[in-house]
Parts: structure tokens; C-alpha cells; sequence
């Protein structure tokens, strides 16, 4: 965690506008509009030149329209991903709690709100990394664990190539808040 307040932020990137936005994601906002500048400067237009029309959070996951003169959909996509792995109370690991509120928290901000989730544990795993045509940033990462009868669960999701840590754990906890299939049969 970078420690940036939201203020400190909004002063960094003076045209991000923030509909209301937890501590937690004020580094992943940092990233985003630090690569939205990058790409801009980059493509030589002037680094401010992005419009930021909404910036808020919605059933737990970091929700971002930008317009801006080149394609920032992968930088925002990206952003998206991030929110979903950060702790929106306090920017550690995190993932989606369900619950009548869904919102993405670390073990610890979600105990204090006192609404913990039964996990069940996963004895072994394997991983597997696939490229997503047309895309040099994102690949699709598959998880798979064993369950009774030599049967197979699966769980996948999108990832930047440098975010690929962040979504096995992501999955590991995907397949840890789920009961395993054919208990209880
Ligand atoms: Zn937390």
C-alpha cells in the first residue's frame, strides 16, 4: 500500500473525478490514471486529455468510464481486475464477500464487519496460464482441484501477465468459499 490519501491523489491527477471511493483503492486508481497518462503521452496527445465521466464502485468492483482520444479499455479492464484482488477498507489482498452488501475486503476487514464466510480447504491444485487471442496483456488463468470421485472443479478468470499471482489466489479463494462438489451426497 502506497499510504496515498484520496486528496493526495486528486492532487496528482488533477482530472480524475471520484464519485466516492474507500481508502483501500485509492492505489489502484493511482495505477490507473499514471497508466492512462503514460499511454497518452506516449501516443503524444497532451496527458491530460482523458475524461474521466464516472469513477465509483459497484457490487464490489472498481467502476470506471473514461473517454479519451486513444483505446484505454485494457488500462480500465485492468483497474477492474485490480479492485477485485484489493481490500477496498485497507488495500491488502483481498476478494468479494457476498453478503446483502457485496464489497471486496481482506480476512480481517471482513471479520470486523462480522459477517465471515465458512472456507474449505483445498488440498492440492494445479494452475494453467492460456494467451487470450489478440491480446498481449491478458491471459486466462485456470484453476483445477481434485474432488471425490476423480472428479475435476474448475475456476477461471482474465489477468494481466503481471497479475497472475494476485489471480491464483483469487481463485484459490473462489474454490475455498464454494463447498466442494458431491459433499454431503
Ligand atoms: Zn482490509
Amino acid at each position: 500500500m502506497t499510504g496515498m490519501t484520496s486528496d493526495e491523489l486528486l492532487l496528482k491527477h488533477p482530472n480524475l473525478k471520484v464519485d466516492s471511493i474507500d481508502p483501500g483503492w485509492v492505489p489502484v486508481l493511482d495505477g490507473l490514471a499514471t497508466e492512462v497518462k503514460a499511454k497518452l503521452l506516449a501516443h503524444g496527445l497532451p496527458a491530460d486529455s482523458a475524461t474521466y465521466v464516472q469513477v465509483k464502485e459497484k457490487f464490489g468492483a472498481l467502476t470506471c468510464f473514461v473517454r479519451a482520444p486513444i483505446d484505454v479499455a485494457g488500462i480500465v479492464e485492468r483497474a477492474r481486475l485490480r479492485s477485485l484482488l484489493t481490500c477496498e477498507t485497507c488495500g491488502r489482498f483481498g476478494r468479494r464477500r457476498p453478503g446483502p452488501w457485496v464489497k471486496t475486503l481482506c480476512d480481517t476487514c471482513d471479520e470486523r464487519r462480522g459477517q465471515p464466510y465458512p472456507l474449505t480447504l483445498i488440498p492440492s491444485f494445479r494452475v494453467e496460464t492460456e494467451a487470450v487471442p489478440n491480446d498481449d496483456d491478458f491471459v486466462s488463468v485456470t484453476l483445477r482441484h481434485a474432488v471425490d470421485g476423480g472428479e475435476e472443479a474448475c475456476y477461471a478468470m482474465r489477468a494481466h501477465r503481471d497479475d497472475i499471482g494476485l489471480a491464483v489466489g483469487a481463485l484459490l479463494y473462489d474454490a475455498m468459499l464454494r463447498p466442494l462438489k458431491g459433499d454431503g451426497a
